[in-house]
């Protein structure tokens, strides 16, 4: 392991190892405050790491057929699941993350890889998309049209949020990969360790082909001031940030591709046909307190709203209140613990910020601010923060509530009295979101809250009592589902099976005479990307 001692982090750049000059940005362990490393991104050229990736990564990607694309993501799933113990052990002391969440976030890497990588497989020796059939233009059956989409000969720079080092890393490195992308990464700097060893063991490996894959450890620094038109940007973190990368003097002026993930106000909504104690009912109650807990609450696609009938509010107070008590927090090593800290000071410092200012229109029903139960590790060394869950006070509108997202183990409690197009109005507020959830058994409640809803979120989850033994619970992005939401969570899309490549790929017309097109075509494969 890298971690006993202080080490410093590279990033991986020009088909070699850098490290920054002075001593950069220090790295935390989260839950005993213990500095493990640091890092630096002074006098990175970005200019020559960017060129690099563009000339030497892309035409080598270019060259590969999508099951050749899919087999290097197959190696570089298999890979990391050679590491796996190392990776999950490296996750727990720099993300503060419990075995389970470290496995959610490394398990969802190797398996969202080797997702692509059995998508690239099938799609066999084509190298680009030919995405329709032949449109005749003329009154001649020779004069035809056709679409075609083929890799930007730029490259993708993907920037990530600290709560997914792994999986973020994993998940757009493989659509831009199998659509034959070259790919610049940049981990958020608090985590990038975990992303620092991923990359190392693929290079160890020799997965990858060169400058198929860059990492950047470290600030962002002037990057995105070399982006071309033919570049693509996915970014992955908060809304402040996303709209200092739109509004870039080079990303304006070349109309460079951007994707946006950014903040949401996820909601669940409990229907009014929910009895207390129904099996639908208990899905909501361990959902809700699973979603708040899991990766201490730090996770995008976290409930953060729940709107409840009014009659059964008590219940819903009680029934959490319980649930929660029942997840130890402390040292993610320890025996019995559920929930470790969060990621960093400043996310400490944040989530309670950000319950301080919902005060003003919320009540504490359970948990309190910088202290409480802990089965180890102690508040003075680690950024914990228990569980604390709100209630909209009576008599205020609670507007804050569907503004302010609090990115710690923390939701609030909204009553709602009236069918589907009130509380559909209620999750409206939070102006686009990544998913809300839906309890409910009564089919006409859920249609209508569909049609209601949908325009405003990226995903819907439906639970009732006949999916409750399979449901994942709204936390879980699919590899094979699209990932983001319009408005606020900041109007991109990602992954959703071919859907994902889209991203990293030109469509262009074609017209002209058919049997030369479809000479010319005779590499590609006819597909739809939907
Ligand atoms: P953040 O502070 O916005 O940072 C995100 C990334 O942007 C980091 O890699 C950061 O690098 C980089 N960055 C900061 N300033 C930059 C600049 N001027 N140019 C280029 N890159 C820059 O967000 P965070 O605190 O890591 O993440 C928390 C937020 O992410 C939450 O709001 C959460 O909702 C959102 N999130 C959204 C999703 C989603 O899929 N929608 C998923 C996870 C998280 P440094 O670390 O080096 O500053």
């Amino acid at each position: 392991m890298t971690t006993t001692a202080t080490s410093v982090l590279r990033s991986h750049v020009c088909g070699d190892w850098f490290s920054g000059e002075g001593e950069g940005s220090p790295l935390f362990n989260p839950t005993t405050g213990t500095e493990i490393a640091h890092c630096s991104t002074l006098g990175l050229d970005y200019a020559a790491a960017l060129d690099y990736a563009r000339q030497t990564g892309g035409p080598r990607l270019r060259a590969m057929s999508f099951a050749d694309r899919g087999a290097m993501l197959q190696a570089m799933a298999e890979s990391l699941h050679a590491h796996r113990e190392e990776l999950l052990e490296l996750s727990g002391i720099s993300g503060g993350n419990t075995r389970g969440d470290a496995k959610f976030d490394v398990d969802g890497a190797i398996g969202t890889l080797s997702y692509y990588a059995r998508l690239g497989g099938k799609m066999g020796d084509g190298r680009f998309l030919v995405d329709e059939e032949a449109t005749k233009l003329s009154r001649s059956p020779r004069f035809v049209g056709r679409h075609v989409m083929l890799p930007l000969t730029g490259v993708a720079i993907h920037i990530n949020a600290f709560n997914f080092p792994a999986w973020g890393l994993a998940e757009k490195a493989a659509c831009a990969l199998l659509a034959g992308m070259p790919v610049l990464s940049k981990p958020a700097t608090s985590t990038s360790i975990l992303a620092e060893r991923m990359v190392a063991i693929w290079v160890g490996d020799k997965v990858m082909p060169a400058g198929a894959l860059s990492l950047v450890c470290g600030g962002a620094g002037d990057m995105l001031d070399h982006v071309t038109g033919q570049d693509v940007i996915a970014f992955t973190g908060s809304a402040d940030t996303a709209a200092r990368i739109r509004s870039g003097q080079a990303v304006r002026e070349n109309s460079t591709r951007l994707n946006v993930e950014a903040d949401s106000l996820n909601a669940a909504v409990i229907g009014e046909d929910l009895e207390p104690g129904s099996v639908t009912w208990n899905l909501f109650i361990q959902e809700v307190a699973k979603d708040m807990t899991q990766k201490a609450g730090q996770k995008c696609t976290a409930i953060r709203r729940v709107f409840v009938p009014t009659e059964y509010l008590d219940a819903a107070k009680q029934e959490l209140s319980e649930e929660l008590d029942g997840i130890g927090v402390g040292d993610p090593s320890t025996k019995g613990v559920r929930m470790g800290p969060l990621a960093s000071i400043a996310q400490l410092e944040d989530t309670q910020d950000g319950i301080r200012a919902l005060l003003e229109c919320c009540e504490i029903v359970r948990g309190e601010i910088g202290s409480g139960e802990l089965v180890s590790g102690d508040f003075e060394d680690g950024c914990f923060q228990t569980s604390v869950l709100l209630s909209l006070k009576d008599g205020t509108n609670g507007e804050l509530i569907h503004q302010r997202e609090v990115f710690g183990p923390v939701a609030t409690l909204i009553p709602y009295q009236g069918g589907a197009e009130v509380v559909a109005e209620l999750v409206r507020l939070g102006r686009g979101s990544l998913v809300t959830s839906v309890y409910s058994d009564n089919r006409k409640f859920v249609e209508e809250m569909m049609f209601a809803i949908a325009p405003f979120n990226g995903r819907i989850n439906f639970a009732s009592a006949k999916v409750a033994e399979h449901s994942m619970g709204p936390g879980t992005v699919l590899p094979s589902l699209i990932h983001g939401g319009p408005g606020r969570a900041g109007g991109g899309e990602e992954l959703g099976g071919k859907r994902g490549l889209r991203l990293y790929l030109q469509r262009t017309a074609l017209q002209g005479d058919e049997p030369m097109l479809s000479r010319m075509l005779t590499d590609a494969l006819v597909s739809s990307l939907d």
